[in-house]
């Protein structure tokens, strides 16, 4: 079965005023219908540069794509104009970010930016394309006219329109969703807001639903019931689900399948059991072996010795040989491929390639 999404050798580079700095180099990574697959890696691997080219998002300038594709149902995205890419972005494709009250607008009540989620995805159902759509709105042609559009003080959600923007609050279990509605973000918890973007992204009944970083604002506690609801939500909404996360705990707790990026690279990929109890690339198992468990006392972390290499600079063999314990004179001299090395288990590393160093990237 084609996957959902396939992402093929995206190299990414960014201009900078200290050089070219390739953030994605030679990325491959699959999500299929109804899976959610988690990237995790330390801040500045590439992930966000990754969920971004998805989404078409990156900044150009400074931003470049330099190769591959990125198909989603056939489609190569990166083939569209920007028209074109609007007809899945925030649609087909929905994105949620790290910080809710810097996406929600500030002066809208929580209700009126719901029910104009809900009217665009009804236009579209009607067969007007999003970009018509929009236009509509901003030409108040809309009847009744987008909530939003209307003077502050006077705005009123239509009866109909009123009954699902209720109903999308309930979905993800917002106690006194009438009470919500006519809320400012402000007046919500950082919980309560990355609900209601949830549930603004999910209106919409997106194939593919990207998260980036969803939970690292949230405590403890309300990061748990986050990542339950939107595991629960996949099979009530039937989406994927595309996890940024920086936390193993996060992608542990929810993911089908984790993809471990460094510097870059995806350097290991597997379901998730195996990668948590069988992880086989040195720095997987170095970033499992910083997790504290609670379970243990006296357990002393380890954490990773060195830091991750200036991305500027071009980098003949594996970018992990100056911190890895178990570097070799290949790992120098070349760039282990991405390789199966167990059913639905891949790792880029000599130690489970080939020792004649058969499996390198460029050969
Ligand atoms: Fe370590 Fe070499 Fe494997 Fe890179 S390829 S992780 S340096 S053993």
């Amino acid at each position: 079965m084609a996957a959902l999404l396939s992402v093929q050798d995206l190299t990414v580079g960014y201009e900078s005023s200290a050089g070219a700095v390739t953030a994605l180099d030679s990325v491959s990574i699959e999500i299929n219908e109804n899976e959610l697959v988690s990237v995790v890696g330390e801040s500045g691997c590439g992930k966000s540069t990754l969920a971004l080219a998805m989404i078409g998002l990156l900044p150009t300038p400074p931003a470049r794509v330099l190769n591959g594709e990125i198909e989603f149902k056939g489609t190569n995205l990166l083939g569209l104009g920007p028209k074109r890419m609007r007809e899945y972005r925030g649609t087909q494709i929905a994105m949620i970010f790290q910080e809710p009250l810097s996406s929600l607008n500030p002066v809208y009540k929580i209700g009126d930016q719901i029910a104009e989620a809900i009217t665009i995805k009804r236009m579209r159902d009607d067969g007007r394309s999003v970009i018509e759509s929009e236009v509509m709105q901003k030409t108040h042609k809309i009847v009744p006219p987008s909530p939003s559009k209307l003077p502050r003080g006077k705005r009123k959600i239509p009866a109909e329109m009123k009954e699902d923007t209720i109903a999308s609050l309930k979905l993800v279990r917002i106690p006194d969703p009438d009470q919500v509605i006519d809320r400012y973000p402000f007046e919500l918890s950082g919980g309560m807001r990355q609900r209601v973007m949830i549930a603004m992204a999910l209106s919409q009944e997106p194939a593919l639903l990207i998260a980036d970083e969803p939970t690292t604002a949230l405590d403890v506690t309300t990061q748990a019931q986050v990542l339950k609801l939107m595991k629960e939500l996949m099979d009530k909404v039937k989406t994927s689900i595309l996890l940024i996360t920086h936390d193993l705990a996060v992608a542990c707790q929810v993911a089908d399948r984790v993809a471990v990026m460094y510097a870059g690279d995806i350097v290991e990929t597997s379901n998730v059991y195996d990668l948590f109890s069988k992880p086989l690339h040195p720095y997987t198992q170095g970033l499992i072996s910083c997790v504290p468990t609670g379970s243990k006392r006296k357990v002393v972390l380890k954490p990773i010795p060195g830091s991750v290499p200036d991305l500027r600079t071009r980098m003949v063999g594996c970018k992990y040989v100056s911190r890895c314990p178990y570097a070799m004179q290949v790992c120098s001299e070349r760039k282990p491929r991405l390789l199966d090395v167990m059913n639905d288990h891949q790792v880029a590393c000599f130690l489970h390639g080939e020792a004649d160093g058969s499996n390198t990237a460029n050969n």
